[in-house]
């Protein structure tokens, strides 16, 4: 990586599509939280917290996640994570995100949805105001807590009580033995509300998951997707229906989905015509940013300035945001580009 592709994406705007909320909690927001709340088993001090986020395999991500789940007790507490997670993306010239949230891993906290929207709206519109990142939501069902009840009641926030951001409707956690299609009533009333469809699928299985995810959720882009590269004809699938993936590299290395960087599937699926976009998933919990993911995407896909503005700029045309911001973020991107 030269000095001057590093610099180059530093400052180019970009948009992220595929971040979560929690996971993107900074150990400098998790030591404030775990000040308010004592008790908690979290470490206080920021090098003890930088340990704790060093996370040694899956299910110590979980533990580390969670933790951090428990910390959200108020709704001021949620505002303060909020606002601060797009203060990180604004510091690194993210001019529009999606971010996804699990309501359903509060609301059983005991924060109720009406307060949960009240605080994120509240942070979303502050953190637009003082740093210009235009955020919009995407509610997840987290897959491990299944149907009923995490399903049935994430599909409530997000009919009943749409925050005014609200885009698109989601579904992460694990696949494994955890069915798409079980999901497809849920997805069905969420795009009858006009939102959007866009499960994870072919992340931790095979092609079936992608196609279950296209088939039985309607899906509009895919969460990962990566094993979309062991089955041709779902590839020539997505290349004709224009279904993007929104790839994490270096969350598939942290999950061991990729071995090694340079056997990671992004590459084949672009190079067969496959719409991609670089995002981070859950970046302090994987060590990671949205800069470093485009540094590692601009040496996996061989990218110079030129491709690294085009990545930047599918993932505008891909997203949900307004028109009006779509155009405002494409022409600071070619500004920068012609500029840098
Ligand atoms: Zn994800």
């Amino acid at each position: 990586m030269l000095p001057s592709t590093a610099n180059f994406i530093a400052g180019l705007p970009k948009a992220e599509l595929h971040v979560h909320h929690v996971g993107s909690a900074r150990p400098e927001t998790v030591a404030e939280l775990a000040a308010r709340h004592p008790d908690s088993p979290v470490p206080k001090d920021l090098d003890g917290l930088r340990r704790f986020f060093t996370f040694t395999d899956f299910a110590h991500f979980i533990e580390v996640y969670l933790s951090v789940v428990d910390l959200l007790r108020t709704p001021e507490d949620l505002r303060l994570l909020t606002y601060e997670v797009i203060e990180g993306l604004a510091a690194q010239q993210v001019r529009y995100a999606e971010l996804t949230m699990t309501p359903y891993t509060s609301v059983v906290r005991g924060i109720p949805i009406e307060a949960y929207t009240e605080a994120i709206e509240d942070a979303r519109v502050a953190a637009e105001r003082d740093h210009g990142t235009v955020v919009r939501w995407v509610y997840d069902i987290p897959g491990e807590s299944g149907v009923p009840p995490a399903a049935d009641a994430t599909i409530g926030y997000a009919v009943d009580h749409a925050p005014d951001a609200l885009v698109a409707f989601g579904l992460g956690g694990p696949e494994i033995g955890v069915p798409r299609a079980q999901f497809a009533p849920h997805f069905a009333r969420a795009q009858a509300a006009g939102l959007h469809s866009v499960p994870h699928a072919g992340e931790s299985t095979g092609p079936e998951t992608i196609w279950s995810a296209i088939r039985d959720l309607g899906a509009e882009r895919i969460g990962h997707g990566v094993r979309a590269v062991d089955d041709p004809e779902l590839v020539a699938y997505l290349v004709q229906h224009g279904i993007p993936l929104e790839i994490s590299p270096t969350s598939n290395l942290a999950t061991r989905v990729v071995e090694r960087i340079e056997d990671h599937p992004v590459r084949a699926l672009r190079d067969a015509g496959v719409t991609v976009t670089i995002n981070s998933d859950d970046p302090p919990m994987f060590g990671t940013t949205l800069n470093r993911e485009y540094a590692l995407a601009a040496e996996v896909l061989g990218l110079d300035a030129a491709g690294l503005a085009a990545l930047a700029r599918t993932a505008v045309d891909v997203s949900f945001a307004p028109e009006e911001v779509k155009a405002d973020v494409r022409e600071q991107i070619d500004g920068y580009a012609a500029s840098a």
